[in-house]
């Protein structure tokens, strides 16, 4: 389990699944992604991973950059091995977010968004945005598992940020499609994502020229391109 902010939901969900809870992952100390840890731990005692750097009292393995997570429970059979997943330090959102990639999958709660980003709560702009683009290096097919349902609001303020991307436009009837029928937009890809977000396009020529616009001034350096967009998003 990834980030659980509330217990009752993924007790419910592994009664429902007939699964059992082996390990849980914290991306970063807010209360809705940890909320739910100290109810889970004392219905059963699993091994919680978590940033070395944030409080989080619950955890029994605190981890960083270059560490690997191994989760046996999670061997898909007795002779498979066990998953791993490599961890990466994101920090921006909160001073030490961390992310777990592996099978494919990237968690990375609040740093990167289906079409958007984590506020800049704890570090600086030049930070968050080194996260970003260290994650944008992961492989296009990788699946983006992130911390909300935020995509169509993201989405929206992308298509004021390069309103000549027609992917975008496609992008946004498909989660419109989506949500409409009650399903969730995510897991997106980074494929998607690097075509898409504009956190992630800073050096784009259509991004930097919106980002001067809201600016009012000539600025090709990306970060403070991200700068000047993550502020029109905070005040959109
Ligand atoms: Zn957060």
């Amino acid at each position: 389990m990834v980030d659980p902010g509330e217990a009752r939901p993924v007790q419910d969900y592994l009664a429902q699944e007939g699964l059992t809870l082996v390990a849980i992952l914290a991306t970063h100390h807010h209360p809705d992604h940890v909320g739910g840890i100290a109810e889970l731990v004392a219905m059963k005692k699993v091994p919680v991973f978590g940033p070395k750097g944030e409080p989080i009292p619950e955890l029994t393995h605190p981890v960083g950059q270059g560490d690997k997570v191994e989760i046996p429970g999670l061997a898909a059979a007795p002779t498979a091995l066990a998953p791993s997943f490599d961890v990466l330090d994101i920090p921006g959102h909160t001073r030490a977010h961390v992310a777990y990639y592996g099978l494919g999958s990237l968690f990375c709660g609040d740093t990167l968004f289906a079409c958007g980003c984590g506020r800049v709560f704890e570090g600086t702009a030049a930070q968050m945005l080194q996260s970003l683009t260290k994650l944008a290096a992961l492989p296009d097919e990788t699946k983006v598992y992130c911390g909300h349902e935020y995509t169509l609001a993201n989405i929206k303020f992308a298509r004021a940020v390069d309103p000549g991307n027609a992917l975008l436009a496609a992008r946004e009837e498909r989660a419109q499609c989506l949500r409409d029928a009650g399903r969730p937009t995510l897991p997106s890809t980074l494929g998607e994502e690097r075509a898409t977000n504009p956190f992630l396009r800073c050096a784009e020529p259509a991004v930097v020229e919106s980002a001067n616009k809201y600016l009012g001034a000539r600025a090709s350096d990306p970060v403070r391109v991200f700068a000047a967009i993550r502020e029109w998003k905070n005040k959109s």
